[in-house]
């Protein structure tokens, strides 16, 4: 399948635009499936994901963690000396896997064919792509700009102190405390990561409840560890102002009263909106659906020879979905005839412990009147979990009476690399009886998992018998 078709008319049979976790991965596709392919990227290879979302961020998260862990080190009998950390040097430390994985994708898509061109791409019609005043035609265009934070028209947001993520990744000095606008995955995996580190943290939130999409029971036990950690979450509160300086206050109105929170850096964290300025849509007639490219289950968009991927279709800003609908795109541009699902996707948040859920909550059942039961485990009780000092939290299965299931919410250490195996199950249309009867390996997290099934069962070996 591979090599180049020279009998094309255009420059390149496609062209992707935007090197992120979408585009890339769909560039590699579409080489795979024989095509000439060229993946224009304005600016670092990996976008938002690799450079400024993802890895960042885990890469922080995790020398938090270590600074934790060695500092909790006492209880498992190590000593240490006076735990410390310089902020500096975690923030090279995530810069060098930030750089580590950029070469790789850079290795990657020179050793499948792919031609990577640097440059701001901008469509001039639906067969033309001019890359800084440099014009190439194409066949098929895959549309994969990504999104960039979103700034909203808050009185004082652009004043000084006052960042999004994509500037707070880039600091290597660490303000001494935070207020975070928002209180969604991005607002709390911050709040996670400067807590850890000791800062104080204040988060204020719109909503009833910080994380949408976890159930509320969950919500409740991260709410008590923030807690403990200093951050303080403050919901239903509407911010009205910010002034920047120094210090930053930020002004909102909580029950009817203004009130304040003070910070040396405000983080506004309050969704991301689609990078569709000046890439030429109107050239291409591309339909929208508000913000964001409209598209079909294919990834086409309504003009026929044009494809969008990623966070610029505003399906789910998830770099997993932006790869998924990549391939899907690249099998549809090289004369496949592929799908997307959006039912089955897993989401994780990397607080501490990790939280990931996959198909339909608790919640959500209950708001849609459909009819359901729970299966859960008290992670307390799972020897993994003991033994790793982080015994905290919950796996929960939801399936319809008859076992069927539904989804499932996990909050454990770990439950990110967990939640793919409840994802299959969905995939394949399966039941508690699969989970319960699948045996799984002792000493690990994912028992917590197979005890869930058990219980829902009735069965359950690890937790006192129920009262009656
Ligand atoms: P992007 O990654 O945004 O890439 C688009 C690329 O297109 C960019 O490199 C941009 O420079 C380029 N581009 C734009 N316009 C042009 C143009 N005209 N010409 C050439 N190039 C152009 N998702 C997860 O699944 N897990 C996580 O843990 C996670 N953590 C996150 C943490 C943070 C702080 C943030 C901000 C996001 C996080 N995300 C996470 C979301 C994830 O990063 C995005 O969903 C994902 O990057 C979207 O991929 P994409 O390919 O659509 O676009």
């Amino acid at each position: 399948m591979k090599g180049f078709n020279f009998m094309s008319n255009f420059d390149y049979d496609v062209i992707v635009l935007g090197a992120g976790p979408g585009g890339y991965e769909c560039a590699i596709r579409c080489a795979q499936f024989g095509k000439k392919t060229a993946l224009v990227e304005a600016r670092e290879l990996g976008g938002t994901c690799l450079n400024r979302g993802c890895i960042p961020t885990k890469a922080l998260l995790h020398s938090a963690e270590m600074f934790e862990n060695a500092s909790n080190a006492g209880n498992c009998g190590v000593t240490t000396g006076e735990v410390s950390f310089d902020f500096a040097r975690i923030a090279e430390y995530k810069d060098s896997v930030v750089q580590k994985l950029r070469t790789g994708i850079a290795g990657l898509e020179k050793a499948h064919g792919v031609k990577v061109i640097s440059g701001f791409g901008k469509a001039v019609d639906n067969h033309t792509l001019d890359v800084d005043g440099e014009r190439m035609s194409f066949d098929k265009l895959i549309l994969a700009t990504g999104s960039s934070p979103a700034r909203p028209p808050i009185p004082g947001i652009d004043g000084e102190n006052v960042v999004t993520s994509d500037e707070i990744l880039t600091m290597d000095k660490l303000p001494e405390s935070f207020v975070i606008i928002g209180g969604g995955v991005i607002g709390i995996e911050f709040a996670t990561l400067f807590a850890t580190l000791g800062k104080p943290v204040t988060v204020i939130e719109m909503m009833p409840s910080i994380l949408p999409g976890v159930d509320s029971d969950i919500v409740r036990v991260l709410s008590r560890v923030l807690k403990k950690k200093k951050v303080n979450v403050i919901n239903n509160a509407k911010v009205t102002g910010i002034n920047g300086g120094e210090t930053v206050t930020v002004n909102y109105e909580l029950n009817g009263q203004e009130k304040t929170a003070e910070g040396c850096c405000c983080i506004v964290s309050v969704g991301r909106r689609a990078m569709t300025s000046g890439i030429g849509l109107d050239n291409l007639g591309v339909e929208m659906n508000r913000a964001f490219v409209n598209i079909d289950e294919h990834c086409r968009t309504n003009v026929e020879n044009i494809f969008a991927i990623g966070d610029i279709t505003g399906k789910i800003q998830l770099a997993h979905v932006a790869s998924a609908q990549g391939l899907v795109a690249a099998a549809n541009a090289c004369g496949h005839d592929e799908v997307i699902d959006y039912d089955i996707v897993p989401s994780c948040i990397y607080t501490s412990p990790e939280i990931a859920f996959v198909g339909l909550s608790e919640d959500k059942c209950k708001a849609q009147g459909i009819e359901y039961k729970v299966g859960s485990y008290n992670v307390a009780g799972n020897g993994r979990a003991m033994i790793m000092g982080d015994a905290l939290g919950t796996a929960k299965l939801i399936a319809s009476p008859d076992g069927k299931l539904l989804g499932a919410q996990l909050m454990c250490p770990r439950a990110t690399d967990m939640i793919a195996e409840l994802a299959m199950v969905l995939k394949l249309g399966g039941s508690i009886e699969d989970i319960s009867h699948t045996i799984h390996p002792h000493p690990t997290v994912s028992e917590s998992v197979a005890e869930a099934a058990h219980d829902f069962e009735g069965l359950c070996c690890h937790a006192l018998p129920k009262k009656k």
